[in-house]
């Protein structure tokens, strides 16, 4: 059995067939995963300048460019392995560097608060077993986590849960479009406005305390009820839910609070964004946004100041951020590694790319390799290396090493980049 490195779900099922030392075949994983297995479509090569180079002399380089950077910046590692995460915060360290990842622009806060316990949260395991009401939340799972319904949620027959979906399970999708996620949960879409999400939670919440809430009464009432009858209900949080209510978490903590037999889980996408942020609080108590100075942690939240009556006021104070960070134009050089910020990030905030040395750690061509100043080339994990990594729920997972490959791993990488130093 091996592990699919396609997404935070890190389906530890797949059966694959090796001819030639290639993959030709997987069982059980999903399209998206099946592709992900089956290696690079375009591989990167060592390059300095775009100029093909090998892969020592494209290390010495990128050793250089970080050496006499005045305010250097790592960024990335969500679709790195753990123990290349774990280099690459001590390489920051070591660099006095500013290192975040996408999570500062996604679900980051929201697993910060998970980590601070401020929500009760539970196993992927314990969804399959014991989950009679999940709700996806500004989260299409079937696209995103293609297996998330048929491996954990809504599909299968769990311990308590033998009648599955048919008798057993109730599924609600609350978000702007009816998703192909919302088509599943039959009769219980719940359709909001873009950034509706904060009137859609305070007008529930009303409804959870007996009142009658301003915002689609019969709606509200109606779903409410459905919330506070279950068992073991979930609320699986997608980004359409964390961008539209930003820092303000807490009115989600007085959500879950007045749902007791509620769980929170974060839908992360990328399979090891999770491990990123588990290693960096480790080290910091942070999550993202980080930046050391000697022996000292820097961290640039955007802070939540006040909820008066309900409402807040948010001051941003982002600037260890990527977004900040290219905004402001304050850093001199990006080593991104398992990233591709350029296609998720807007054209105004990357143009300051063009302008710095940028380094890419990476198995495959991306939008962020063809401008970079050096690409290095690693091993595909969890096909060509193995290592760990940290599912959705927080649950430490194995990768495998399926396939032969001389390509060095991400971690070797890294190490070599610092003893180059
Ligand atoms: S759901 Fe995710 S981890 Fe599972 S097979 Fe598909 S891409 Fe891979």
């Amino acid at each position: 059995m091996a592990t699919c490195p396609g997404c935070a779900l890190l389906c530890d099922d797949i059966d694959v067939i090796v001819e030639n030392n290639r993959i030709k075949e997987t069982r059980n994983a999903c399209r998206r995963g099946a592709a992900r297995m089956k290696g690079c479509f375009n591989r990167l090569a060592p390059s300095i300048a775009q100029k093909p180079v090998d892969i020592e002399s494209a290390i010495r380089k990128a050793a250089e460019i970080l050496k006499v950077a005045k305010s250097p910046m790592l960024f990335g590692f969500s679709n790195s392995t753990c123990e290349a995460q774990v280099k690459g915060i001590q390489l920051a360290k070591k660099l006095g560097a500013i290192i975040d990842d996408t999570s500062s622009f996604c679900q980051g806060l929201l697993i910060e608060t998970i980590f601070q316990e401020k929500f009760r949260t539970c196993m992927l395991e314990d969804v399959r077993n014991k989950a009679d009401v999940l709700v996806y939340w500004g989260s299409d799972a079937q696209d995103s986590e293609p297996r998330h319904l048929s491996r954990f949620s809504y599909f299968p027959r769990g311990e308590s849960r033998q009648r599955g979906y048919e008798e057993d399970r109730i599924a609600v999708a609350i978000d702007v479009r009816e998703s192909n996620t919302a088509k599943i949960c039959k009769g219980h879409f719940y359709r909001i406005q873009p950034k509706g999400d904060r009137e859609f939670i305070l007008a529930l919440t009303d409804a959870l305390s007996g009142k009658v809430p301003a915002y689609e009464p019969k709606k509200i009432l109606e779903l409410a009820a459905i919330l506070k009858k279950a068992e073991f209900g979930v609320i699986f949080a997608g980004i359409g839910l964390t961008y539209s209510i930003k820092e303000d978490m807490e009115i989600l903590v007085a959500l879950a609070d007045k749902l007791s037999n509620f769980h929170i889980m974060p839908m992360v996408g990328h399979y090891n964004m999770r491990g990123f942020n588990e290693n960096l609080f480790k080290e910091t108590g942070f999550v993202n946004r980080v930046k050391f100075e000697g022996k000292a942690v820097q961290h640039s939240p955007a802070e939540v100041l006040d909820t008066p009556s309900r409402g807040v006021t948010l001051v941003h104070d982002d600037k260890y951020s990527i977004v900040e960070a290219l905004r402001n134009e304050s850093i001199d050089a990006l080593l991104v590694a398992g990233s591709d910020p350029l296609s998720s990030l807007p054209r105004s905030l990357v143009r300051h790319l063009a302008s710095i040395p940028v380094i890419c750690i990476d198995p495959c061509v991306t939008m962020t390799s063809k401008i970079t100043a050096v690409t290095i080339p690693c091993a595909v994990s969890g096909v060509e290396s193995g290592g760990t990594a940290v599912r959705m729920d927080g649950k430490k997972i194995e990768l495998s090493k399926i396939i032969e490959s001389d390509y060095p791993t991400d971690e070797e990488l890294l190490t070599r980049l610092m003893e180059a130093l």
